[in-house]
């Protein structure tokens, strides 16, 4: 299951050269901006599809932490 908006899967579609300024969770395969990047263009509209995530050492979301973490516990 994923939560990405489609357009924002054409954007990258369109901006493949984008997804290097993305983040993609290990485990759900989502993608989010990098957090602390320096600016650039049309960091506006890449920041509207995929809001900023950052992943932990291994990988993983903060939501995916968190429901491990959940489980494991
Ligand atoms: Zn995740």
């Amino acid at each position: 299951m994923t939560t990405q908006p489609n357009d924002g899967l054409n954007y990258l579609d369109l901006y493949p050269r984008m997804r290097e300024k993305l983040n993609q969770c290990f485990a759900c395969q989502r993608l989010g901006l990098k957090p602390d990047l320096p600016r650039f263009p049309a960091q506006g509209s890449l920041r509207h599809y995929f809001p900023e995530m950052s992943l932990n050492g291994d990988g993983l979301c903060e939501q995916c932490e968190d429901s491990i973490r959940a489980k494991l516990l």
